[in-house]
């Protein structure tokens, strides 16, 4: 079914903030159950989108990510591939006791560091204070704000 333009969310149908699903074996069901009206909406979005569409996505962003606990989820950190500097890996190399080359040998592919990270203990950064810039921004369309 193709996205309408009736079918924008009303404010009555908007998410409750307390509504908000954070389980992640759920989230990937309910996404590979609407993936053909996922597509549509993005396809719908690109003609569609009004101009101050990134201060939409970022208020709704800074309101939903405020219910997400990190530290119970880890997940970014468990399945992304992630792209550091290199006096970044340097720093990560030293904390872990090795060269740079045996890192890169070990723990990385094409450039990026396979998931999951080498730096993750359970489901804490152990280097959380110095970690990488890509890191601290993620997930980048969020300006920096000091959030933990
Ligand atoms: S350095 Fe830390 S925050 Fe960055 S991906 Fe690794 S565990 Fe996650």
């Amino acid at each position: 079914m193709a996205y309408q333009d009736e079918m924008k969310p009303t404010k009555q149908k908007q998410l409750l903030a307390s509504a908000i699903e954070t389980d992640l074996s759920r989230i990937k069901q309910l996404s590979q159950e609407h993936d053909d009206e996922n597509w549509d909406f993005r396809s719908w979005l690109k003609q569609n989108a009004p101009d101050n569409i990134d201060g939409i996505v970022h208020g709704l962003s800074q309101k939903y990510f405020t219910l997400i606990d990190c530290k119970q989820c880890a997940n970014c950190c468990r399945s992304l591939h992630a792209e550091f500097k290199k006096s970044e890996l340097l720093h990560i190399a030293t904390t872990l006791g090795q060269s740079i080359e045996a890192f890169e040998k070990q723990f990385m592919s094409e450039g990026e560091v396979n998931p999951p990270c080498p730096m993750l203990d359970g489901k804490l950064c152990s280097i959380y204070e110095n970690r990488p810039e890509v890191c601290r921004t993620y997930p980048h369309y969020i300006p920096t704000d000091g959030r933990d």
